[in-house]
């Protein structure tokens, strides 16, 4: 059985796209608008093919299928998580995503609750995160009036920090970010506001204002997390975020690491570096899925992983 499954990313343009999948991840991106790469995915949308093994060839989607027991009998009826990179090299929309419950009776889809780690970004780059509205009320009418910069609160982003982002929220990456995503596999937003964009073809894009302001918590709560750091002799791993939806630790590794593991499964994206995982060489850019059966964890070199799991 296959320990671990190595993925070929999806790339996806978008009008906020830019080129720094390509210049700072070195991927063959399909053109200059390049929003978004989809590392870890078995969603409909973006449904990455396994790249190693007796597997290859296989879409995601389909070995979690036919192949449960690699996720440990995991019991979600699709693969649950998600892992991305953004290029937000322009604002993008402002933006809201359902809960588990709103999207499976309105979208079929899941619910979206995500996460960011902030990989690099410009100075003075700043993340739309939460609103200052007390009452739906007061939401639908500075909506209403496009009274933007009463409504949404901003904050300004570092490399290194880490937002959780409960579906609910609105939020927007604003221009000058690349990001590490780890979300619940799902494709369903509702646009707020758009800046009055158009495409290349002149169109903007579709709102959903209703569907927003039914979904938006009122009043915005930031959410508080503890950050957990445990060091070993040549490593070190920070916990940013334990949510019913997954865990996100970081991975340092500077010579080695030998850990027990006791998830269902492991997705693992390399931020910086290279060494061996199992056994495996790896390298800044590559993104796979431990599965559930190893029972240990060895690996070494200098590298730096984002590691998710349910
Ligand atoms: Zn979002």
């Amino acid at each position: 059985m296959q320990k671990i499954l190595f993925l070929e990313p999806i790339f996806q343009s978008r009008i906020w796209g830019g080129t720094k999948l390509r210049d700072s991840f070195n991927y063959n991106i399909p053109n200059d608008l390049t929003g978004e790469c989809w590392a870890i995915s078995a969603h409909k949308n973006g449904d990455c093919t396994i790249i190693n093994g007796p597997l290859e060839g296989k879409k995601l989607s389909v070995v979690y299928r036919d192949n449960r027991e690699l996720f440990n009998d995991c019991e979600s009826a699709t693969f649950p998580l998600l892992t991305k990179i953004l290029d937000a090299n322009d604002d993008l929309s402002i933006q809201v995503h359902p809960d588990d419950e709103y999207a499976m009776k309105n979208e079929n889809d899941l619910g979206k609750t995500e996460c960011w780690y902030i990989l690099d970004c410009q100075e003075n780059a700043e993340i739309v995160f939460g609103h200052h509205a007390k009452t739906k009320e007061e939401l639908v009418k500075l909506i209403a009036n496009n009274e933007w910069d009463q409504l949404l609160k901003r904050v300004k982003v570092e490399p290194g920090d880490f937002f959780y982002v409960p579906s609910g929220t609105i939020h927007a990456l604003c221009k000058g970010l690349l990001v590490l995503e780890t979300q619940q596999s799902s494709d369903t937003t509702y646009r707020v506001y758009d800046y009055n964009r158009k495409d290349a073809s002149g169109n903007t894009r579709q709102l959903h204002v209703n569907q927003a302001i039914e979904v938006t918590n009122v009043p915005h709560v930031d959410y508080l997390y503890n950050r957990e750091v445990v060091k070993f002799d040549h490593a070190m791993i920070t916990t940013y975020v334990k949510s019913d939806f997954f865990t996100v630790e970081k991975w340092q590794v500077e010579g080695s690491l030998n850990t027990k593991y006791n998830h269902k499964f492991l997705l693992v994206s390399v931020l910086k570096g290279e060494g061996h995982f199992l056994g495996e060489p790896i390298k800044k850019g590559d993104h796979f899925i431990v599965t559930s059966i190893n029972d240990k964890i060895h690996c070494q070199g200098n590298f730096e992983l984002m590691v998710s799991y349910l």
